[in-house]
């Protein structure tokens, strides 16, 4: 459980650890052998670990909580889309969704696995489409709490994950310092080890936090949830889009290309009769073309209480050739986890629903 008032020992950074250390009349190298039982072999407690002092431990477990996070439900199997609910320590539910084989999102090869994890509880932003904005914003992920999901689906599963994208429950950028630590600890060969290209942040856009993003030292990657490509259609879908229009985050997008010479992605969720028209692949294009970005068009999954749906297969062709015929790296991603609800923030909707249920 985690300890009002006491800081997470999974939120600190090497540096950090190593202050305390020495606070503690330890040697330093006590410091690497704590983080290595933290993000190599993922102990549950300071008891665990066995080669520390007693004494040492007994002080950690002073100073730090040392939170879990639990997991409550798993849907799918080893070979499909899995989709984990976890609970935190003030109950509050998070998903995190386990992506085999995804070349349609990375490029990767076909024994890879992605995870998409949560950075709030909720939120804020209230896109129209999106499960996770249904019931509003509850509170940002500690830094542990999102590195967390990674060591509990790696614990669980026993698999090796290549690539983490924060586009599950939240804004990640709207919680810019706690993810930016959290991503710290995920890329550091001290920590869980995760290269920085392939830790993928997405935005609904969010142009000033864009641009702090490219003066930031780690090169991860950036996907941009696009899913209009007019201010007209954006303005139907994203309110995020009142408060910084298509021009506004398109010039944030070409100062992060320029500052971090690196390609965007714009993810475009296809919903029939919204963004799906010939003029909106036009229109897409001419930005994709701007930027020198790639866009992966991910049909709509329908979210139990939303009134959406995806266009026909033959719909989504049209869109994806029209990109194409511009010159624009585009894919249409294959389904995955449609079954399961996969879609952000599902499950843990339709659990707590559930649970409500239960308790009337
Ligand atoms: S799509 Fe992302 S930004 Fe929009 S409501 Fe859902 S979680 Fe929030």
């Amino acid at each position: 459980m985690a300890t009002p008032g006491k800081i997470d020992i999974k939120s600190l950074q090497l540096s950090d650890i190593e202050t305390r250390v020495q606070e503690f009349h330890e040697p330093l190298y006590r410091a690497r052998q704590l983080a290595e039982w933290l993000y190599q072999k993922r102990a549950r407690s300071f008891d665990e670990m066995t080669d520390l002092p007693k004494q040492f431990r007994v002080r950690l477990a002073q100073e730090f909580s040392f939170g879990q996070i639990e997991i409550v439900r798993v849907l799918g199997s080893r070979d499909t889309t899995r989709k984990f609910l976890f609970r935190l320590s003030d109950a509050s539910l998070i998903e995190s969704v386990l992506i085999p084989a995804s070349p349609a999102l990375y490029g990767s090869r076909s024994d890879r696995r992605t995870i998409c994890a949560s950075t709030q509880v909720g939120c804020a932003y209230g896109c129209k489409f999106c499960a996770s904005g249904l019931e509003g914003f509850s509170r940002n992920l500690q830094p542990n709490e999102i590195v967390d999901q990674i060591i509990a689906v790696a614990r669980e599963t026993g698999e090796k994950i290549d690539n983490i994208v924060f586009m599950g429950m939240g804004e990640p950028l709207a919680n810019f310092e706690n993810v930016m630590r959290a991503i710290r600890i995920i890329n550091a060969p001290w920590g869980i080890g995760t290269g920085a290209r392939h830790i993928t942040l997405s935005t609904s856009g969010l142009a000033p936090q864009i641009r702090k993003l490219a003066d930031e030292p780690l090169q991860v990657r950036l996907a941009i949830s696009l899913h209009g490509s007019t201010d007209a259609v954006r303005n139907q879908i994203m309110p995020i889009n009142r408060r910084y229009n298509l021009e506004t985050l398109v010039a944030a997008c070409d100062y992060y290309v320029k500052q971090k010479k690196q390609r965007l992605t714009f993810e475009y969720i296809l919903i029939a009769t919204v963004n799906d028209t010939p003029d909106q692949a036009r229109e897409l294009g001419r930005i994709a073309r701007r930027l020198g970005a790639k866009v992966n068009l991910i049909p709509y999954n329908t979210v139990h209480g939303l009134p959406w749906s995806r266009p026909s297969p033959e719909q989504q062709r049209q869109f994806l050739s029209i990109l194409r015929a511009s010159g624009i790296p585009a894919t249409l991603r294959r389904e995955k986890g449609h079954d399961i609800d996969a879609a952000c923030g599902q499950l843990r909707l339709q659990t707590k629903r559930e649970l409500e249920t239960a308790t009337l």
